[in-house]
């Protein structure tokens, strides 16, 4: 666990991490009984837990049913969402260069997952932390560039927690560190062009990794 911050968030994090790492694949039940026992906890924090999944949209709820695990983003979906962050994201990182200061550089850089390139937690707990850590840094970048509605649009697609959950891999994280530092050379050079190239070139890279997930 990376923070101590009470039950309920540990309660969360090991969920959360176990979705992202498809140990609970797609689409597979999740019983409240069977992870209060699992984690030795009472049904509370697990049923917190699962409905901040659910607003999150990596769970879902079925009446009579229970909670799930959300289905897999298909293949249509995914080509879609690549199209769309394609046509925003590399004009969002060319207007934050353009724009870019010590401070937002200072924070971007540290929402760009190199933490994560740390040992230390295992494989899988580190495989979900960086979902968060792309999901955050994307964010900002978009927040930075200033248009609310374009931030808004891409935040309720929940993408980076779809996209991660198509395939557990290490290269998935170690190749984006890469791309991500590319990106943040070009803001700390103020130079929107480049920072437009390399976020193109890492929208397009990690659709190119996940796609073999369709096969
Ligand atoms: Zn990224």
């Amino acid at each position: 666990m990376q923070r101590a911050t009470g039950l309920g968030e540990e309660v969360y994090q090991a969920i959360f991490a176990r979705l992202m790492a498809l140990r609970v694949p797609p689409g597979a039940r999740i019983t409240v009984d069977g992870l209060a026992r699992e984690f030795n906890v009472s049904q509370t924090p697990v049923r917190e837990a699962l409905s901040r999944l659910e607003s999150e949209g990596l769970v879902i709820k079925t009446h009579l049913v229970g909670y799930s695990a959300a289905p897999q983003i298909s293949h249509r979906r995914f080509t879609e969402l690549y199209e769309l962050r394609l046509l925003l994201e590399p004009d969002a990182a060319a207007k934050a260069a353009a724009t870019m200061t010590d401070t937002v550089l200072q924070e971007l850089t540290e929402a760009a997952g190199m933490m994560s390139r740390a040992g230390g937690a295992d494989e899988r707990a580190r495989y979900a932390q960086f979902a968060r850590e792309d999901a955050a840094f994307h964010d900002k970048v978009l927040t930075v560039a200033g248009n609310e509605m374009i931030r808004e649009t891409l935040a309720h697609q929940h993408t980076h927690f779809h996209i991660f959950r198509l395939m557990f891999h290490s290269r998935v994280t170690e190749e984006a560190l890469g791309e991500h530092a590319a990106i943040l050379d070009a803001f700390a050079r103020r130079d929107p062009d480049e920072a437009a190239r390399a976020m193109r070139a890492h929208i397009e890279r990690s659709r190119d990794r996940l796609l073999p997930a369709f096969n």
